[in-house]
C-alpha cells in the first residue's frame, strides 16, 4: 500500500516525461508554453521535463520566439535528433544494407556490404564486424542499439527466425547468436514489415495511418500499416501479397500453390519469360536485370512492353483486392521492378478503377517509394527508437 501510493508521483512523472518528450519530437520546433497547453500539463510539470532535457542536450534552446502579441516572448525550443543515433540493417542473401540514423531515423551514413556466403555463421561474423567499425566514429554511450530486418517469417518476441525460403534458413534463434557477440539492445523483425515502418517514419507513409508498403524484386512483399500499427494477423504472416493468385492454374509457386502472383512477376520470373530475347546471362542479378528491361521499354521492345503490360495488369488485379478489403489511403511500391513504375503506375491504376469499389479507390494514392534501398533499414532502426522511447524514463 504505501509503496504503490510513493510511486505514484513517480509513474506519473514517467508518462509526462514520455509525453512530453513524443510532442517536442513530434513538433520539432516549439515552446514550453506551447507544450504545456496541447498537453494540458502544469506549467511547472513541463518546465521541469523540459530542464531536465536540456541539461541532457535532448533540446536546444534558440532565442525568443517572434510573435505579434506584447509581453514577454516565449523561448523557442529545437528537438536535437543528433543526440543519439540508431543501426539499422537489413540481411538478404547476398548483401547486407546498413544506416546509421538520428533519432527521427533519418539516415545519417549508409552503406552496403557484400556477404560471403549465406549462412548463419557468416551474416553473425559480417555484422559483429560492420558494428565494431562503425563504433569507431560514433559513440557507443549514446547508441539507442541494432535494429535488424531478415527476410521470412520470425518471432519478433523470441528473435527467433520461423522460416526463410529467401535466406534458405530455418528455425535460427538469429538475436540469440547475435547477442552473444554484440553488446548493444537489438530488435529483429521481417524486413518488409520494417520497410512499411521506415516509410511511416521517414518516408510517404509520414503522418498516414492507412498505407500498404509493396516491394517487387526476386520475391513479392507487403506490409500493411493500419491506424499507425503493422497488421501483423494470427502468426504474423499478414501481407502474403506474392501468393495472391493471378493466373488459375499458372506456374507451380514455392507456396506449393499454382499461378500466384510472384510467379509470374519477381524479377526471376519475367526474366525467364524474357530469356530468348535476352542476350547476357548477367541480367540474373535484380539490378542488372532492371538495367536491361528498362533499356528495352525504352525502344519499344515488343516482348519487352508485353509481359510489363501483364505485369501492370496483374499487379493492379492484386491491389484491388488489398484496396476492397482495406481501404489504404497510399499504396507505396518499392524495389528494383519500380525502375520502371512511369510505365506500370497507369496500367496499375486502370485495373486498380476497375476492379475495385469506388469508395476505395477514388482517393487512394498509388506512389513509388522514395527510400531505395534503405526502407528496410530504416525502419530497422525505427524499431529500435520507438523499443527505446516507449521505456523512457530517464534522459541520460
Ligand atoms: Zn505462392
Amino acid at each position: 500500500m504505501t509503496k504503490s501510493r510513493g510511486r505514484g508521483p513517480t509513474i506519473a512523472k514517467d508518462i509526462n516525461r514520455r509525453l512530453v518528450y513524443q510532442l517536442i519530437k513530434q513538433k520539432r520546433i516549439t515552446s514550453r508554453v506551447e507544450v504545456a497547453n496541447e498537453l494540458k500539463l502544469n506549467k511547472n510539470t513541463v518546465n521541469s521535463i523540459v530542464d531536465e532535457m536540456l541539461a541532457h542536450d535532448f533540446i536546444i534552446e534558440r532565442g525568443p520566439q517572434e510573435t505579434q502579441t506584447a509581453g514577454r516572448k516565449p523561448i523557442i525550443i529545437h528537438f536535437n535528433a543528433s543526440k543519439k543515433w540508431a543501426i539499422g540493417i537489413q540481411l538478404t542473401s547476398t548483401v547486407i544494407h546498413w544506416t546509421v540514423t538520428d533519432l527521427h531515423a533519418k539516415p545519417i551514413h549508409s552503406f552496403s556490404v557484400p556477404l560471403q556466403a549465406c549462412t548463419t555463421e557468416h551474416a553473425v561474423l559480417a555484422i559483429e564486424a560492420g558494428v565494431r567499425e562503425l563504433l569507431r566514429t560514433y559513440p557507443i554511450d549514446s547508441c539507442i542499439g541494432m535494429g535488424i530486418g531478415v527476410p521470412g517469417l520470425m518471432n519478433a518476441e523470441t528473435g527467433t527466425i520461423i522460416r526463410s525460403s529467401h535466406l534458405n534458413w530455418n528455425n535460427i534463434p538469429f538475436l540469440k547468436l547475435l547477442s552473444d557477440k554484440i553488446c548493444l539492445p537489438m530488435q529483429l523483425d521481417n524486413s518488409v514489415k520494417l520497410a512499411s515502418l521506415g516509410e511511416a517514419w521517414h518516408g510517404l507513409g509520414q503522418g498516414v495511418s492507412n498505407f500498404v508498403y509493396c516491394y517487387f524484386g526476386n520475391g513479392v512483399g507487403c506490409s500493411i500499416m493500419m491506424n499507425n500499427m503493422i497488421l501483423r494477423g494470427d502468426v504474423n504472416a499478414a501481407g502474403e501479397l506474392g501468393h495472391i493468385v493471378t493466373e488459375p492454374g499458372g506456374e507451380l509457386c514455392g507456396c506449393g500453390n499454382r499461378g500466384c502472383l510472384e510467379t509470374s512477376i519477381s524479377l526471376p520470373a519475367i526474366m525467364k519469360r524474357l530469356k530468348p530475347y535476352s542476350v547476357s546471362a548477367t541480367h540474373q542479378a535484380p539490378l542488372d536485370a532492371m538495367e536491361w528491361i528498362a533499356a528495352e521499354l525504352k525502344q519499344g521492345s515488343s516482348p519487352v512492353v508485353e509481359k510489363l503490360d501483364q505485369v501492370g495488369e496483374q499487379i493492379g488485379q492484386a491491389l484491388s483486392y488489398v484496396t476492397n478489403l482495406l481501404n489504404p489511403k497510399l499504396i507505396i511500391c518499392d524495389g528494383p521492378l519500380m525502375e520502371v513504375s512511369d510505365y506500370l503506375f497507369p496500367i496499375i491504376e486502370k485495373q486498380l478503377k476497375a476492379r475495385s469499389v469506388s469508395s476505395t479507390v477514388d482517393k487512394l494514392q498509388l506512389a513509388r517509394s522514395e527510400l531505395f534501398p534503405l526502407a528496410s533499414c530504416i525502419g530497422a532502426a525505427a524499431n529500435v527508437i520507438q523499443a527505446w522511447e516507449e521505456v523512457l524514463i530517464a534522459f541520460d
